[in-house]
């Protein structure tokens, strides 16, 4: 006998076995949710955020509010983030968050191994630094390079190939045009650091021995650069009465070539042309009109700084050190130094090159001089602070190895003008410092702060956007920075968050070595090299190789 259901068993029965794929998804379904949250403790999917901050992206364009994720070296996602998926938070509540500051011009080659933390360029929120400029970089890159790879460094580095350090190491300190032989050892040298990785190719033509080379060589020498794609950075020849002629040399070396042509630390530095911007702006529009590339980049200062050579006529160097010490020996070749000394650096239209405006930032031999301007160092030696004595003093320095000195001579308009062309990129000219060594330029600690503090915030010269392009996304376009420069979902997290009320160098001729203020973070490659205010002391920067 059979078991007889009750029917209304048996009508529940029938329904849950119609239903049971249904619960069965249903279970499965569950069981699954489960294990997923289970696991969410630890599946935290981002190694940073940073909350509330007005983000300016390096566009230009006008602030926004986002939260920023960072997974690894990379952006990973901008918007409104959840804090369960950060492992770690930074709250930037009233905070600006930008891309960190691209310096394309400095002489960071020089000190980065000594002083891998670089942090008077890490102190201005700097997160990467092009090195090589005005024609000299450390020869040969690739072992540069690989002893920054070994060590560390606390932000990115690139590096140009400098034309005066290719033609020393070939022709010496001839004064003369290259042999043919030694032309293609020049180029095959320049080629050689191109495959190192090298951004791209520099002169410094009021610099020893590129001073003695003509446009031809010059034109020559660039087109090796040009199936590499890189840039051409130019310290003009000259940046006064002739900077029109200066540009123009420069202009048709990368018209010939097809190279974009980047007119280094940008001025009008002699007061007989002050006033006079279109005789910047007017070859350089006229090159762009025409499609050549050409961009500008300027530091925010009106006074300049190099070393005392470049006072000096560039035949008395001819054959090196021995022959110039050789050549003051002689009356009238010491005559002739002079007065071109007394011409080029203690002569002007409205009185700037005068003893007490030309300071000294370094001498090896001479300690006693540092931070104090010529007249003072005349006084103390009981002369009299003439342009006859300034221009002996001046000789007798670089007799003693030379000096490095600060020279009073701009315009404040000529700069605030030139930071108004939207071709203008901001850049230190600086190098890595040690902190307390010398008085040098202040704009070693205080560039891009003051670009922000004095030109937008106190003279309202630019906007806080256009400034942040300037000094991020434009100079890695220029310098062809891949992923980098803009705040962008799967660019390199290189990120400055500073207060914009506070952000202020604090660096002054006088007392050059001091960070500024208002500076908050600075991430380098997805890691926090400032926090609070403090640097971490970690050293996450990378070689910036060109790449094709
Ligand atoms: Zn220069």
């Amino acid at each position: 006998m059979g078991i007889q259901l009750r029917p209304d068993i048996m009508r529940f029965w029938q329904s849950f076995m119609k239903r049971l794929p249904r619960i069965f998804v249903f279970f499965i379904s569950l069981s699954f949710l489960f294990s997923v949250w289970a696991c969410i403790p630890s599946a935290k999917k981002f190694d940073l955020v940073i909350q509330n901050g007005f983000v300016i992206d390096g566009t230009g364009n006008p602030w926004f509010k986002a939260d920023i994720a960072i997974q690894g070296s990379r952006i990973a996602r901008i918007g409104s983030i959840d804090d369960k998926q950060a492992k770690k938070i930074i709250d930037a509540q009233g905070l600006i968050v930008i891309p960190g500051f691209i310096d394309v011009h400095t002489h960071c080659d020089r000190g980065i191994v000594r002083i891998p933390t670089v942090d008077n360029y890490i102190y201005q929120g700097v997160t990467a630094v092009i090195g090589g400029n005005c024609g000299g970089h450390p020869f040969p890159l690739k072992e540069l390079f690989s002893k920054i790879e070994d060590q560390g460094i606390a932000l990115n580095f690139g590096c140009l190939v400098g034309h005066n350090t290719i033609r020393r190491e070939v022709m010496g300190m001839k004064m003369e045009a290259p042999s043919e032989e030694e032309m293609e050892s020049m180029k095959s040298l320049i080629h050689q650091e191109m495959e190192a990785g090298a951004l791209g190719f520099s002169t410094g033509l009021s610099y020893l021995p590129g001073t003695y080379s003509e446009k031809e060589e010059l034109v020559e020498l660039a087109s090796v650069i040009t199936d590499f794609g890189g840039v051409y950075a130019t310290h003009l020849r000259d940046q006064g009465l002739h900077i029109t002629e200066a540009i123009e040399e420069a202009i048709e070396i990368g018209e010939t070539n097809n190279i974009p042509v980047q007119i280094s630390h940008i001025k009008l530095a002699d007061d007989a042309v002050w006033y006079e911007l279109e005789r910047i702006t007017g070859p350089v529009e006229n090159a762009r009109k025409r499609g050549v590339e050409v961009t500008l980049d300027q530091y925010p200062y009106t006074a300049t700084s190099s070393g005392f050579g470049s006072s000096f006529p560039s035949w008395a160097f001819e054959g090196g050190n021995k022959n110039f010490l050789k050549r003051l020996e002689n009356e009238e070749n010491y005559a002739k130094i002079k007065s071109y000394i007394i011409k080029r650096r203690l002569t002007s239209t409205k009185g700037i090159n005068k003893p007490e405006t030309i300071y000294i930032a370094n001498a090896e031999k001479f300690p006693e001089y540092v931070g104090k301007n010529l007249q003072e160092i005349l006084l103390s030696q009981g002369k009299k602070p003439t342009i006859e004595n300034t221009a002996d003093l001046i000789i007798e320095i670089q007799k003693n190895g030379g000096a490095s000195g600060v020279f009073f001579q701009m315009n404040e308009k000529d700069v605030e003008d030139l930071m108004r062309l939207p071709y203008t990129m901001h850049a230190s000219d600086g190098a890595v410092q040690a902190k307390g060594d010398g008085v040098p330029h202040p704009r070693n600690y205080g560039t891009f702060p003051r670009v922000i503090s004095h030109y937008v915030r106190k003279q309202g010269v630019i906007s806080l956007e256009e400034a942040i392009r300037k000094m991020t996304s434009f100079p890695a376009q220029t310098f062809r920075l891949k992923e980098r420069g803009m705040v962008q979902e799967g660019f390199y997290a290189d990120i400055t968050i500073f207060d914009k009320d506070k952000f202020e160098d604090r660096a002054t001729f006088s007392a050059p070595h001091q960070y500024c203020q208002g500076l908050h973070y600075v991430i380098v490659n997805g890691e926090l090299v400032v926090e609070k205010g403090e640097y971490t002391g970690i050293l996450p920067g990378m070689i910036l190789y060109r790449m094709d």
